[in-house]
């Protein structure tokens, strides 16, 4: 999905969810999509505020759960407590697996459509259907064990 495709989900969802298309909203839109990594909705209130600084922290608040819940959106829980989101600018319903560096704090995302196979197949063999599915791997690096610095740590 491309960004105006992505742009153009968000505003007919807010309408849909019976909320105004404002510009407080579409600078929240604008601010997810243009990041590169994983962020947390406290880097994303920054994010927002530099192209729109009326954008207030409830309103981030509200959005994200919309922006989830249409998967323009995906959520990743790592287990720290903080949740990180990213734009599902690919396809969304996309089997993706996480592995997350506890040295780096990085979080890697790498397409894994044998999981939904997998999934499917165990499942059926004791009787069930699956609704969803997660795999996380979490990992050292070793160019900072190796080194004590790594070139992806930020
Ligand atoms: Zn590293």
């Amino acid at each position: 999905m491309s960004i105006p495709a992505a742009r153009e989900k968000f505003r007919s969802f807010l309408t849909q969810k019976g909320l105004r298309v404002t510009s407080q909203r579409l600078a929240i839109f604008e601010a997810a999509f243009a990041q590169p990594e994983h962020f947390t909705a406290e880097q994303l209130v920054d994010f927002a505020r530099a192209i729109d600084d009326s954008v207030s922290r409830a309103t981030i608040y509200r959005t994200l759960p919309i922006m989830t819940e249409s998967a323009l959106l995906r959520e990743v829980d790592i287990g720290s407590g903080e949740k990180f989101y990213r734009p599902n600018a690919g396809t969304p319903n996309a089997q993706v697996a996480q592995v997350v560096c506890v040295d780096c704090d990085k979080i890697f995302e790498i397409s894994a459509p044998f999981m939904e196979w997998y999934g499917s197949t165990v499942s059926t063999k004791l009787g069930l259907t699956p609704i969803s599915q997660r795999l996380q791997v979490s990992a050292h690096c070793d160019a900072f064990r190796r080194a004590g610095s790594c070139p992806r740590r930020t």
